[in-house]
Formats: structure tokens, sequence, C-alpha cells
């Protein structure tokens, strides 16, 4: 055959993938595990095999465990953190219905733009970046915004900062109002209590704590978040992450088509969520503190200090770390690429230049990569 129409112009020649070999002490992605990266390549089957049925059961039910949570309604949603995090404002927003954001980092300001979209009224709480909200304000904020949904970010990963979460779910629950909780860097590496903390809503990711690559993303819903998605007058904006089309083939019984599900992903989340069920919580969350103190304390001994000052208030899997007067936070983070093969990341908005953000999550939290990092950073700052 000849085809005198085709245009060769893009038809350019590459090398084979050849990636360098970074340690990604950043904000995320974090390493793959190794189990991970072996399970993504296993073949696919299809996305109604019975087979790869007993996959989405296995996620599900691992999921549970990993939030701590009873809710029937836990799914991985197909694509990123931001894409769970959207499902979730899409599904329970209505036009009109007062939603209340906790802002102390980038992630709570994008809580407020993804609100914003699905027509809600957003009121917000704000804090500077670094500090975390109190009982009192939060008390105060249901008051004064009597809001449908109260949305916190539980890890701030823009900050370093965790905001403790006793007893604003029942607060929630005097107001009246859901309780809508961002655990993205926080389920697999921080004690997530979804049911004890009466949480009604959560999202998360699969490339931080739980060592996938990015990709599905954790999402659940409690019977009254349930309950307001079933009692909604308008549908659901956004058709991908339309829960009440989606649940069709995740609650079990229907498992009716609505999108194909991202087959090897899921074979990722399921190793991922694996290594979790052996190692367990404890020892996990232990594990992350002991790692993300050895790392701290080697920071103090050289002179660095932590942005978050309340060690209790820190992330133990993201620290951000002060940037010293007279040094510049990308030449540094640049040098540790490009020499050492280690990422970590600068601040940005209101932390801009002033912390680097170093992740210790999940394979990467381990003794060994604190020392390699402290080492390196000691030899690039001189
Ligand atoms: C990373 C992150 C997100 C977004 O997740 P992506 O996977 O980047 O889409 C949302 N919230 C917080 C707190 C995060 O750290």
């Amino acid at each position: 055959m000849n085809y005198p129409n085709i245009n060769e112009t893009h038809r350019i020649e590459t090398g084979q993938l050849d990636m360098p070999p970074r340690l990604l002490l950043g904000p995320g992605p974090s390493n793959t595990h190794p189990r991970v990266q072996q399970a993504i390549a296993t073949h696919e089957v299809g996305h109604l095999d019975p087979a790869f049925i007993g996959v989405m059961n296995d996620i599900q039910e691992m999921l549970r465990y990993a939030w701590q949570t009873d809710n029937s309604f836990t799914l991985p949603v197909s694509g990123t953190g931001s894409a769970a995090m959207e499902a979730t404002l899409a599904n329970l927003v209505e036009p009109g219905d007062v939603v209340l954001v906790g802002v102390m980092g980038y992630f709570g300001e994008r809580l407020v733009d993804m609100a914003g979209r699905y027509g809600a009224d957003v009121q917000t709480l704000e804090k500077p970046w670094g500090d975390v909200f109190t009982l009192a304000e939060i008390r105060a904020g249901l008051e004064r915004h009597k809001p449908a949904i109260l949305a916190l970010v539980h890890a701030e990963t823009s900050t370093g900062a965790l905001q403790p979460m006793e007893g604003i779910g029942e607060l929630c629950r005097e107001h009246n109002c859901l309780l809508l909780l961002d655990t993205v860097t926080s389920l697999g590496t921080t004690p997530v209590f979804l049911d004890g903390w009466g949480v009604d809503v959560a999202y998360s990711c699969s490339q931080k704590g739980l060592s996938c690559p990015p990709g599905a993303s954790p999402f659940t819903l409690s019977e009254r978040a349930l309950d307001k998605l079933h009692g909604r007058k308008t549908k659901v904006a956004n058709w991908y992450l339309d829960m009440s089309l989606l649940s069709k083939y995740w609650d079990g019984q229907t498992r009716s088509y609505h999108h194909t599900a991202p087959i090897n992903m899921m074979y990722a989340l399921r190793e991922g969520l694996r290594v979790v069920v052996e190692e367990g919580l404890d020892a996990r969350w232990s594990r992350h503190q002991a790692n993300a103190q050895l790392f701290w304390n080697g920071l103090a001994e050289m002179g660095l200090s932590c942005h978050v000052t309340e060690p209790s208030l820190r992330i133990p899997a993201l620290t951000t770390v002060r940037v010293p007067d007279g040094v510049d936070a990308k030449i540094v983070a640049g040098r540790l690429l490009n020499e050492y093969n280690i990422e970590i990341a600068g601040g940005f908005g209101q932390l801009a230049g002033q912390v680097w953000r170093v992740g210790l999550m999940r394979f990467n939290s381990r003794p060994e990569n604190v020392t390699l990092l402290l080492a390196a950073l000691a030899e690039v700052l001189g």
C-alpha cells in the first residue's frame, strides 16, 4: 500500500526509557515498593472478570482497615488524589450549600476552589501556614456559619502541620454538619481513625503513604454522607466522579460498566495495602514516628529547625525544614538531586523559599535514608 499523505514531521526517534535512580524524599510520589512494582507488571484481565472482582473486594476491605472505618461505601477513584478530592465535593455539595473550609495551607485553599466550582456558598476559617485549628475555633466557626459540610485537611503537606482531630466529629454532629477530611498524606503513615473521629467523607492517594505510583485514590462515605448523596435534588455535576453511577460497579451486586477500571493500578493498590496489613498499623505508625524523630534529632544537631515547632503537631511523614538565612533553598534542592539523586521539595505560597519539604513515607521511611539525607545535606550546606 502507498499512503502519500502521511506527515512524517512528528516521527521522532527516541532512546529506550532510562530514568535516573532517584530517592524520592519529597512530598510525593515516594518510591514504589518493589512488590508493588511486580504486581503492576501482572497481566491484565477484564474489568468484569470474576478474578478482578476479587481484587476489588480485597482493596475495599483493606482500605477499611487502613482507614479504621466500617463504611461499606469505600472504593478507589481512578485518578490521583485530586480526583478523589474533587469527588468528595462533586458528590456532596449542592448549589447553595454552605461549606466551611479550614484553610491552614495550600490544600485547604484548593478545597475552597473546588467547592466553589460546584456552587457551594464557601466560608473559611484561616490560620497562618504551619498552624492548626483549636477546637474552640472550630466550634465558633460552626456556630457562626452553620455549614452543611466542614472540610479539613488532616496532614497539610504544604506546611508540615497535623490537625488534631479529637472532638471535631462530635461538634459536627451537634451542628448537624458532615465532616470531610483530607487524609492524603496521613493514610498509611500517621494514626487515622475515621469512625472513631466521626469523619463522614474522606479521600487519599496511592503515591504517598501507600507506596504505589500515582493513579488510584481511596474515597469513602459514611451512612450520613450517603443520605446526603441520595437526597440530592440536582445531578452530580461531574459524570466521571458521580458515585451514584460508580457505586453500581463497586457495590458488589450489579457490577455494571461505568468506566474501565485502571486494572494494573488496582493490582498496585492491592499490593500496597497488603504490605500495610502485613506490617500492621501499630508497627507502621510507630516506624514513621521513630524515623521522623531520628530526622528531627539530626536536623537539630546540624543547627537546623523545623517550621512546625511543636513536635506533636508535625506530620511524621512530611517535615518542613526551615531554610537558614542566606541559603538559597532551590540551589540546595537542585544539588541534592543532581549530585546525590535525592529529591526533596521546596515550599510554596506563604512558605516559598522558607522551607524544604522532606517526605519519609512508607517504603522510604527507613533509618538509612535519614542518615543518607542528613549527610548529603551537611555536605551541600558546607
Ligand atoms: C498530594 C495531596 C493532594 C493531591 O493529590 P494528587 O495525588 O497530587 O492529586 C491533596 N491533598 C493533600 C494534603 C496532598 O498532600
